[in-house]
């Protein structure tokens, strides 16, 4: 029988760790998970364990090399100036033991996510430990080593020739799957991000719109600091709905960063939960507009791990279930769970209170400078309307 969805877990995803103070922490997957176990969102047989993606998977995307190198490194055999030509051991992508099988391990997930649904077992999967956007062929980069939505995309096209839309609602440019299909017409990327301006990794600008047979199928959203709710959720569904109908994918994946609230610490963003309830709402109504409802979709980045994560994951769950909250309260047995370990006060509710930050005085210019960088990344849809028919 099709489930209407599978949740990919393991507890061994926290092995993919760089160090106690890296902002990067897998346990925000175990709090969504735990999050919804306590407000009976979800029961055991949903439960799927990852498996592990193999080299030969791995090197759909990534270099024979690189792969090695991440194997020496995690063996504590890489010496330090080959390990920085590989972007190893950095500040922002430490060395770490076993890095190799931490990292396949998230690409497994995604792998296995993508199986249930291309196979019809399931409409809908979630893997809230991939989402490593930054991952490139050759090179780690911002916490990703192994890009596990790259693989994923790529193992579709080889194993059920179908064409992919990939969207990435992180507050960073999702450059590590932008460049690696940058030349493919059969993959059509949207990222919507804070502009690289002052934000890693700097690039995302409007007018990287692909190469080659590519071109036209990279949309790029840079949006200004300190955009808000209303703002956000324009740009995103605007792009989205348009996108869609114009490229009509067979499947969906999604990336869902949750680093573009304002309590994120590493972002300039001013967004609250209101996006984040949003954001699958539209993804999934379009993947069943035109994907016969496949979608796969993946973590990402997200830095204030409790307060903000585990509500924003947990909801991706609910949507994809259609189930909505019975209450708009967090279960106390949550709060009583993790309180002692959460350096800060556990959210009570749901929503986000009112006013978490002082009014924005700028709103209305980021509005108008979001408009019109969304007019400019559609300007070459201008003339395809939005399909209301199916
Ligand atoms: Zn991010």
């Amino acid at each position: 029988m099709m489930k209407n969805a599978v949740f990919i877990y393991s507890d061994d995803f926290q092995t993919y760790k760089f160090s106690e103070n890296h902002p990067f922490n897998q346990l925000r997957v175990s709090l969504s998970l735990s999050l919804l176990k306590e407000s009976q969102a979800i029961s055991e047989n949903d439960i799927i364990s990852p498996r592990i993606a193999t080299d030969d998977e791995l090197a759909l995307i990534h270099d024979r090399a690189y792969i090695d190198a991440v194997k020496l490194a995690g063996n504590g055999m890489l010496g330090e100036d080959r390990a920085s030509s590989y972007g190893l051991g950095t500040e922002d992508t430490p060395i770490f033991s076993n890095m190799h099988e931490a990292s396949s391990l998230l690409v497994g997930g995604t792998l296995t996510a993508v199986d249930y649904v291309m196979t019809g077992k399931a409409k809908h999967a979630l893997n809230l430990g991939g989402g490593l956007h930054h991952g490139f062929r050759g090179k780690a980069s911002g916490f990703c080593i192994y890009n596990d939505s790259a693989v994923a995309i790529k193992y579709i096209q080889e194993k059920y020739k179908a064409r992919v839309l990939y969207v990435d609602t992180d507050a960073h440019h999702g450059d590590g799957v932008q460049w690696a299909f940058y030349e493919d017409a059969d993959v059509c990327t949207l990222s919507i991000h804070e502009t690289g301006r002052y934000l890693f990794p700097g690039t995302g600008n409007v007018n990287e719109r692909g190469q080659s047979d590519g071109y036209g199928y990279s949309f790029n959203i840079p949006i200004d600091a300190f955009t808000e709710d209303e703002s956000f959720l324009e740009v995103y569904e605007k792009s989205l709905e348009k996108i869609a109908a114009f490229f009509k994918p067979d499947v969906i994946v999604t990336q869902n960063g949750a680093d573009a609230h304002y309590y994120d610490p590493l972002t300039h963003l001013s967004t609250t939960m209101k996006v984040y309830e949003e954001i699958p709402k539209i993804a999934h109504k379009i993947a069943h507009q035109y994907c016969n409802g496949r979608w796969i979709a993946v973590g990402g980045g997200g830095y204030d791990i409790w307060r903000v994560v585990p509500r924003a994951w947990s909801l991706i769950w609910l949507e994809m279930n259609d189930m909505s909250l019975h209450s708009r309260n967090i279960p106390h047995k949550w709060i009583n769970k993790w309180k002692d370990q959460s350096p800060v006060a556990l959210p009570t509710k749901w929503d986000d209170e009112e006013g978490i930050y002082a009014p924005i005085p700028r709103k209305a210019e980021i509005t108008e400078k979001n408009r019109k960088v969304l007019e400019q990344a559609l300007y070459p849809l201008r003339h395809i309307g939005i399909d209301k028919s199916s």
